[in-house]
């Protein structure tokens, strides 16, 4: 058969690490499931109710590519509300993932360095270097701290943006705000646009994550829907930032995703009203079990939130370790997915304290054996 087009951009990505672990758990009776980036709730009631409700009055064609109004407002309000005056505009996406690709497009040119700290979230290296940006990625092991000298030392005379995810996936690590601090110092210095990944907001377990939102007016904000109301299927988030910006992003929506769904974004209105935080307090008594029950046996930093926690590897590689767990009955996933090194693992707490502590078990047996 002759060649089909393939682009070349597609070289630039490769899910060959993360399928290696499926194709190993796919064999698996009953695995003990740590590996899941979603939450193990389902949909709050009246955000259901309120989709149904929509669908069946007709809410289902496209609605106007920046969102509905009356979301934004309401987003808009809640910004408001958290730090004060607000007249930026406010683009619903689908999802984070939508916005991440669309705040990409529009601001990264070939060549162009997006400094990463690393470990990082999977998108960011495989977006940056789909669209021919160079990741430059920022080592903060092995507590997951972003330091100021570090991230001077990797800016260049290309350097265009930073990616900033407190708290992060896959460490479970929350900035400080000196942290933060040092990092708009940066740059501001150097006139980067911060790409702020804020999905795991509601998930701060030791008081509110700071922002760096109030910092610098350089911040181009994205936030979610998916991890808060555990609606990650309905594929719906939201921008925010400067101006030229967002208006960019809201072009190349029009001509690529043309909007989000339209019964779900009356839905997320209803997730508004909604308190998510005993979710977040089971989440927190989950944070407290994997680290108490890890920590005499492996190297591992205290999580302040997401629902995530990056333990090193006992015997030194993630993925030897990980097939290792696998064989044992547990998923987790090997940190080289997320990292230019593989020598951790991360376990997603998205499971009951029942089988999150049966998880437990045979990972401190394995580094007992290790
Ligand atoms: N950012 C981070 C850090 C994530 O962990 C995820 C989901 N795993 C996303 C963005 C994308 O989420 P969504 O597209 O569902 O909003």
């Amino acid at each position: 058969m002759p060649d089909l087009p393939l682009a070349d951009r597609m070289q630039h990505i490769d899910a060959s690490g993360i399928r290696k672990v499926f194709d190993l758990a796919a064999r698996l009776e009953d695995p003990i499931n740590l590996s899941i980036g979603q939450p193990d709730f389902d949909v709050p009631d009246v955000c259901k109710e309120r989709a149904i409700a929509a669908i069946r009055e007709g809410v289902n064609r496209y609605t106007v590519t920046q969102g509905e109004a009356a979301l934004r407002e309401a987003l808009a309000e809640r910004l408001r509300a958290e730090f004060g005056a607000c007249d930026a505009p406010v683009l619903v996406t689908s999802g984070v993932s939508g916005g991440l690709l669309l705040a990409f497009l529009a601001t990264i040119n070939p060549g162009d360095e997006v400094l990463v700290p690393d470990p990082y979230f999977v998108m960011y290296k495989h977006l940056v270097g789909l669209l021919g940006g160079v990741p430059v990625f920022v080592d903060t092991y092995p507590d997951f701290r972003l330091r100021r000298e570090a991230l001077e030392a990797a800016v260049t005379d290309r350097t265009r943006l930073l990616l900033l995810n407190s708290p992060a996936n896959p460490t479970g690590a929350v900035m400080t705000p000196a942290e933060l601090e040092a990092a708009v110092e940066v740059a501001r210095r150097h006139d980067l646009l911060i790409v702020s990944d804020e999905i795991y907001d509601a998930y701060a377990y030791d008081g509110p994550a700071p922002s760096p939102w109030p910092m610098y007016d350089r911040v181009l904000l994205l936030r979610g829907f998916s991890k808060t109301f555990a609606m990650t299927g309905w594929r719906l988030g939201w921008a925010v930032g400067p101006e030229p910006i967002v208006s960019a992003m809201t072009t190349l929506q029009q001509y690529t995703f043309v909007c989000a769904p339209s019964p779900f974004q009356q839905a997320a209105l209803a997730a508004l009203e909604t308190d998510p935080s005993p979710y977040i307090k089971a989440f927190r008594r989950r944070r407290d079990l994997v680290y108490e029950g890890l920590k005499e046996r492996f190297s591992v930093a205290r999580p302040g939130g997401a629902f995530y926690i990056f333990p090193k590897a006992p015997g030194g590689s993630g993925t030897a370790f990980v097939e290792r767990a696998i064989e044992a009955g547990v998923l987790v996933i090997p940190g080289g997915v997320f990292s230019e090194r593989d020598t951790h693992f991360r376990l997603a707490y998205t499971a009951d304290e029942e089988t999150i502590a049966r998880g437990l078990e045979v990972l401190n047996r394995l580094a007992d054996d290790a």
